[in-house]
């Protein structure tokens, strides 16, 4: 791994002590033609980065990020804020431009010739035109019908239900025809998470709603990145009109966004059919199971980045499901509390991680703690009960099948996915064991996982031996040494 700072082409000294002792790693300074070196090499996600840097690298690149500008004139200097506040004024002061906000929504027909959108609640009446249907008569439900095939006429296939097109005006009481057209699926997503929150009353009132008051912001919104020129900017448009008229109280709709990550096809491209590398979940399910479908979905890499399948790595997690359910064979059915003390802390320290995990929507670290832990208890002859039915508990959300269905074969008659969440004993949790940096002159030559308890004398020794510590210190008179317990060993040579 290796850090860039693109800021200019001069070098600037930094302070890495810090961040090596941290790390454990060296950092240096290299040229952007070495670095592009790296690259080709077959480094990084080459798509993105690489061609960005290699515009850099040329100079022919566009910054569109804020920054400090340069080569601007009087502006020079500025921060990318500061700057477009002042050129704005400078403009203004010449009457050359004005400041304006400009709203931009991606423009999509609203209206469909199809069936099953939302009916738009219009009728067309012969004398007064089109009338708004009145609210005592809303929703305006789609008729039941055995088919709702495309007309030949190009006209929605509502035009041809007689009974449900036909109605009277709602202003003269004279002979009406419904809207034929309807919304598309848009319309009701940009709103649905009211409609949840609408559906807990069935007496509901959008008017001053306690219930708008209480559930409203959503704290979390997770969807993909294309959603956020799409559905995300919608539901906001939406909320804030809705805002504006006193409907809802908050000013945004969604308290924290999380963007989820592609899934590429195993070759690395985005999946699709005129490529023939597309993955049918069907397969996969009727193949390794939907359990082992999910939690390597979770599993894969992290959550907000674009990942390629791999077929292997289902199987590996097929293979760790497979464990879990074995162990169910060592699981003692006594009430004796048998812990052992390093899989007691283990245990505890997966609760944690997990439960850490989860709120964080780092499920593919989550998942290889679990693994971490399942492998520990491969060498035990039996396991804790008491144990097992928690870490189920802590499964139940990645594999909610296999999960549910080991929970029933331990005799329990409620649900797992009603039980309390496991929580974890702080004090079972310390740790006994540390990662202790070797320096030598300050610079970071080895890392070792040493007892907490270590004293100075020990780590002396233990650094002197380290293969990577001797090849700085060969021959060399040693002046004197820095120790941080738990920490790090400091060899002044
Ligand atoms: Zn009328």
């Amino acid at each position: 791994m290796f850090r860039l700072k693109l800021l200019s082409s001069k070098q600037q000294k930094v302070q890495w002590d810090e961040i090596e002792k941290e790390i454990g790693m060296e950092h240096s300074w290299v040229s952007p033609q070495k670095t592009l070196q790296y690259f080709e090499q077959d480094y990084v996600s080459k798509e993105v980065f690489f061609d960005i840097f290699k515009r850099y690298v040329s100079g022919k690149y566009c910054f569109t990020e804020d920054g400090i500008l340069a080569e601007s004139g009087e502006f020079t200097g500025l921060p990318s804020e500061e700057a477009r506040e002042k050129m704005a004024n400078w403009l203004e002061e010449r009457g050359l431009g004005k400041k304006t906000v400009q709203y931009k929504m991606r423009d999509w027909v609203f209206s469909r010739q199809r069936y099953w959108g939302e009916p738009i609640p219009i009728v067309h009446c012969e004398k007064c035109g089109a009338v708004g249907v009145p609210e005592e008569q809303l929703p305006i439900q789609l008729p039941d019908v055995a088919s709702y095939e495309p007309t030949d006429t190009g006209e929605s296939p509502l035009a041809h239900i007689e009974n449900w097109v036909n109605t009277s005006c709602p202003k003269c009481g004279g002979k009406a025809r419904r809207e034929t057209n309807t919304m598309p699926q848009w319309a009701g997503s940009s709103w649905y998470y009211l409609a949840y929150i609408m559906r807990e009353d069935q007496e509901f009132k959008i008017q001053n709603a306690p219930l708008f008051q209480q559930w409203l912001p959503v704290d979390l919104y997770v969807g993909g990145a294309e959603h956020a020129t799409r559905h995300l900017l919608y539901a906001r448009f939406w909320h804030k009109f809705l805002y504006d008229i006193g409907i809802v109280t908050t000013k945004e709709p969604f308290k924290r966004l999380v963007h989820v990550g592609l899934i590429n096809a195993e070759d690395g491209r985005k999946m699709s059919k005129r490529w023939d590398n597309v993955i049918n979940p069907d397969d996969v399910v009727s193949e390794f199971g939907a359990d082992a479908l999910r939690l390597y979905e979770m599993f894969m890499g992290p959550f907000t980045q674009n990942i390629s399948w791999n077929t292997e790595s289902v199987s590996g997690v097929r293979r760790f499901l497979d464990k879990v359910w074995k162990l169910f064979d060592r699981v003692s059915l006594g009430e004796e509390k048998v812990y052992k003390k390093d899989i007691e802390t283990l245990f505890h320290k997966t609760l944690k991680k997990v439960t850490e995990d989860i709120e964080e929507f780092r499920f593919n670290t989550a998942i290889s703690s679990m693994m971490i832990f399942v492998n520990s208890l491969e060498k035990e002859a039996s396991l804790n009960r008491d144990m097992y039915e928690k870490f189920l508990i802590l499964l139940s959300p990645f594999v909610p099948h296999i999960a549910e269905e080991l929970w029933e074969k331990l005799g329990k008659t409620s649900s797992i996915f009603l039980q309390k969440w496991p929580v974890w004993d702080e004090t079972k949790i310390i740790d006994e064991m540390v990662n202790i940096v070797f320096q030598v002159n300050g610079k970071v030559r080895d890392i070792q996982t040493v007892s907490v308890d270590i004293s100075e004398e020990e780590m002396k020794k233990l650094a002197q031996e380290s293969e990577k510590v001797q090849k700085h210190i060969e021959g060399k008179e040693i002046k004197r040494s820095i120790f941080v317990k738990g920490k790090l060993i400091n060899i002044v040579v």
